[in-house]
């Protein structure tokens, strides 16, 4: 099995899987790397998985579709180019012979799901869209700071070695934010500087891991203590009515 991120745009990644033979991309905003991938990489493309609908996410489906007849599968909740099999929590998709599990996890949008693979090569593979991002999270566009929480923690509770896809390549300012949150987390130090030296190499930062994740964002570290400290440090009054991980999604959203 191969795992490929695909750059589209200025900074998304449409996540592409392939066994040789067959392969299935995620959220495809557009059709035209993935076309010259599956030319380049000699494959046939079989599924389009989709989580949510923001058009850099969908854009390219249709045409993808038209000139390949694969399959696609998306959010039960939302509005995907037809015609689609929709999914929530609690269903399955098979693709390349591998079983990929349904989790709703509202919070970006309010139908926003994500795909879960067990084993893939013997390591659990995630494609979570705009939940998780890498040292972040995604903005809160049509649901609540409670929903994208639970549906981070949803995601925080997976086996720690599995492979986080995200799709977007936020990583480093992502970063910048973590480090004034937590200064002193000697983890998001070294991340930060190993993600730094990628990146002046032109290289993708992802995908991460749910124990990196665990160790370096601070959406996934909202309970601890000193995170709150700087939450209030920004906003007292606000980490009383809203809580800390509402009150960080608020300073992260003021950031430059
Ligand atoms: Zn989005
Ligand atoms: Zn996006």
């Amino acid at each position: 099995m191969k795992l490929i991120p695909l750059p589209a745009f200025a900074d998304n990644y449409i996540w592409m899987l392939h066994d040789g033979q067959q392969a299935l991309v995620v959220d495809p905003g557009d059709a035209a790397p993935v076309l010259q991938a599956l030319d380049r990489e000699g494959v046939q493309l079989q599924s389009i998985l989709v989580t949510h609908h923001h058009a850099d996410h969908t854009g390219g489906v249709d045409a993808l579709r038209q000139a390949t007849g694969a399959q696609v599968f998306g959010p039960a909740r939302e509005t995907i180019p037809e015609p689609l099999r929709r999914l929530q929590e609690g269903d399955t998709v098979q693709a390349l012979g591998l079983a990929f599990q349904v989790l709703d996890v509202p919070g970006h949008t309010a139908g926003h799901i994500a795909y879960y693979c067990a084993g893939m090569d013997g390591t659990p593979l995630l494609f979570c869209g705009d939940t998780l991002f890498s040292a972040g999270c995604g903005r809160l566009f049509e649901g609540t700071a409670t929903q994208m929480l639970a549906s981070l923690n949803k995601l925080a509770a997976l086996p720690g070695d599995t492979r986080v896809c995200c799709t977007h390549e936020y990583t480093l300012s992502n970063l910048k934010f973590a480090l004034e949150v937590e200064p002193d987390n000697a983890a998001l130090v070294a991340y930060y500087q190993r993600c730094q030296d990628l990146r002046a190499q032109g290289q993708v930062t992802l995908p991460s891991s749910i124990a990196l994740e665990q160790a370096i964002n601070p959406f996934l570290r909202s309970q601890q203590p000193t995170i709150a400290a700087s939450a209030r440090r920004f906003d007292a009054a606000g980490v009383d009515q809203h809580g800390v991980f509402a009150t960080l999604r608020q300073w992260k959203n003021q950031y430059r």
